[in-house]
């Protein structure tokens, strides 16, 4: 099982790790900083430092083994690290970082659009969420405003683990989550808001404000069926254009 480092601290942008195994397929570390390809979040990429300061590239990461193991898929070309050997992992943290701001904001976007979640994509420049929300138009605006009214509100993002038995415990909780969190694998992570503006559960990273999300505006809302509608969110102020976006 790899310990998966950025599930408790997100914002760990380089850590040394030894390597498990290395093949065509990837390079298993004991612990990782890189996220795995899931939940909507793309998986990380990056490079390894090798003691004598070579870098292998690292093009993604998925999980394998039923989310047990995580596997860094190795850039085109790139030469594999011995296993035993340690390295240091570096993420592109640029990229992450802006995953980090959009994957919150989605979260935000769930408590502006108070409708059933059906899907949902997370990018560096764009992200998505798919709703089963009843015919009317969406007010951009509105929405763009009501978002940023929870940026400015600086809310602080944190997460709390309960385990299956607390969840049965306490059938108000489930109440105040929006998904109904996944049981049977004994706990489950929830992602809260605020005090009480947002709780899910959730495996991905966040920011841990919602201050840091920075600017975003509702870019497009596309109908995807009868009742189902696929909003999109962007970085940066909503463009005076509508058709702009
Ligand atoms: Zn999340």
């Amino acid at each position: 099982m790899t310990e998966a480092l950025f599930r408790d601290d997100a914002y760990l942008a380089a850590a040394e790790a030894r390597v498990v195994s290395a093949g065509a397929d990837g390079i298993e570390l004991d612990r990782s900083i890189f996220y795995p390809n899931g939940g909507g979040q793309p998986g990380d990429t990056g490079s390894l430092e090798r003691a004598d300061g070579e870098r292998i590239a690292v093009a993604g990461t998925v999980y394998t083994d039923g989310r047990t193991r995580i596997l860094l898929v190795p850039g085109e070309g790139a030469v594999l690290p011995a296993p035993g050997e340690v390295v240091v992992q570096h993420l592109d943290w640029a990229t992450r970082y802006r995953h980090m701001r959009m994957h919150t904001a989605l979260h935000l976007l769930s408590v502006v659009l108070p409708y059933p979640v059906t899907g949902g994509q997370i990018g560096a420049e764009e992200s998505r969420l798919d709703f089963d929300m009843p015919e009317g138009g969406i007010d951009r605006a509105a929405v763009t405003a009501a978002l940023m009214e929870h940026v400015a509100a600086d809310l602080a993002v944190t997460t709390e683990w309960i385990t299956d038995a607390e969840l049965e415990a306490n059938p108000g909780l489930v109440k105040t989550m929006k998904v109904k969190p996944p049981t049977g694998s004994g706990r489950v992570r929830l992602v809260r808001i605020g005090d009480t503006l947002d709780l899910q559960p959730c495996g991905g990273t966040h920011v841990r404000s919602t201050a840091e999300i920075g600017e975003v505006h509702l870019a497009k809302v596309e109908k995807k069926g009868r009742i189902n509608r696929r909003v999109r969110l962007r970085f940066g102020p909503l463009p005076a254009d509508p058709d702009a976006a």
